[in-house]
């Protein structure tokens, strides 16, 4: 038996009951969450994302007086002209509560979804009783959910005096947090672990070790000429692009478990003239840090080659965003700590890699252990099918509190590392 499964075998039935409060809780949570995701708040939407991120400013209010509210610069994302393009983005949230405590713990959760102003999937709808069909209810305004109602647990106990945290909802976690990726790694430094409310499998598993991703736009320049009259003297782009499409393809599987995927493509504006611009995007996933190296020198050789070609020029645009998350023996000891209490609830879970990204490679990236499927159960997410199991508002709310009472009562389950000081 582990260490953590013979911790818990004193005190289970002490802290399992003192996490059963959260439970009286659940029609309110439901209610919530429907007011919730009928507030649009795309990534693209400042409004209604700061609308959301008020509301959890003002929920939030009751636990903690230490409420920042961060305006971010824009992001900046290369359009189809190739022109460089400014995207306002909603606020983020840094609440603080005990910055001087023994355990520092990070939670996380964006504020952001995937579906526009213009998508007509907007409102809830109830499948069966314990399910509801809604924009962004498991991703992730019921996980928002979830760790309001834990640390609202915690803070309603004396163990709550153990543990000081700090919550950051940021706005741009649905396109890869460009920028708010940079406090998030700040705040990891000073923490010793990270709680983040991604939704979880419709079994409750979670999502062990993740892929790192690279987002890239290419703009191929020709030359413009009549089709018909003197086709000769243009430079076809989408010509050009396509040659240099097949090329980067070949760096699928070039490296274990790389990925390249090319996923937009614009060019062209009649068939009688020749291009002179094709823009595309694509997206790399990989394994090791050292991936992201090699990927950066061989995109760099690849595109110098197309600007020797007479007449092109190639531009590229973008980085690795995310390094991948590995399961060192810190995540471990976490994730089985997970594991004990959510047997303990009676919902035993286990965990699997994935290749998608989350904020959880941007904490492990700079050595900060966390768990990252905390949120509800649900599935089909990113879709107009994407449903929560509503239960899970407050058994997942139960095994956080659980894993927080743990801590505090105790300590990490690994030997604190933190050296960036306790703030
Ligand atoms: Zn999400």
């Amino acid at each position: 038996m582990n260490k953590a499964a013979d911790i818990c075998k004193h005190t289970s039935s002490d802290l399992l009951n003192w996490v059963q409060p959260i439970a009286s809780q659940q029609s309110l949570r439901e209610e919530q969450l429907i007011e919730l995701v009928e507030i649009n708040s795309s990534s693209l939407n400042p409004q209604g994302i700061n609308e959301v991120g008020e509301w959890f400013a003002n929920a939030f209010n009751k636990i903690s007086h230490d409420i920042e509210r961060i305006h971010l610069p824009p992001w900046e994302r290369v359009d189809f002209q190739g022109v460089v393009q400014q995207q306002t983005l909603g606020d983020l949230w840094r609440i603080k509560k005990r910055p001087h405590a023994k355990y520092q713990i990070l939670l996380t959760g964006h504020l952001d979804t995937v579906f526009p102003l213009s998508s007509p999937f907007q409102k809830a709808n109830r499948l069966q009783a314990e399910c509801l069909n809604a924009p962004g209810a498991a991703d992730m305004k019921g996980g928002l959910l979830v760790l309001l109602s834990a640390l609202e647990l915690l803070e309603s106990t004396p163990l709550a005096q153990q543990i000081g945290w700090t919550v950051l909802l940021n706005p741009d976690e649905e396109i890869g947090s460009p920028s708010s990726a940079a406090i998030l790694e700040e705040e990891a430094k000073t923490h010793d672990l990270g709680l983040i409310y991604e939704p979880a499998l419709p079994d409750g598993n979670l999502a062990g070790a993740r892929k790192g991703s690279g987002n890239f736009t290419c703009c191929v320049h020709g030359k413009a000429a009549h089709a018909g009259r003197e086709p000769e003297l243009g430079r076809n782009a989408i010509n050009k692009a396509a040659e240099l499409i097949l090329e980067l393809a070949q760096l699928n599987n070039a490296r274990p478990g790389l990925t390249l995927n090319t996923g937009m493509i614009n060019s062209g504006e009649t068939t009688n003239k020749v291009p002179d611009l094709a823009v595309f995007k694509f997206n790399i996933r990989i394994e090791t840090k050292d991936d992201a190296h090699w990927c950066t020198q061989h995109l760099e050789t690849l595109i110098s080659q197309y600007n020797e070609h007479d007449g092109y020029k190639a531009e590229l645009h973008g980085g690795f965003g995310r390094m991948p998350k590995q399961l060192d023996s810190q995540h471990l000891a976490l994730y089985s700590l997970v594991q004990e209490y959510s047997k303990q609830l009676n919902r035993p879970l286990t965990y699997a890699a994935t290749g998608g990204c989350c904020d959880g490679n941007n904490l492990a990236a700079v050595g900060l252990p966390n768990v990252d499927t905390l949120g509800v159960r649900g599935d089909f997410i990113h879709s107009h099918n994407e449903y929560i199991q509503l239960p899970s508002l407050t058994d997942r709310a139960q095994l956080s509190a659980l894993l927080l009472l743990h801590i505090a009562q105790h300590g990490l389950p690994f030997k604190q590392s933190r050296t960036g000081g306790i703030k």
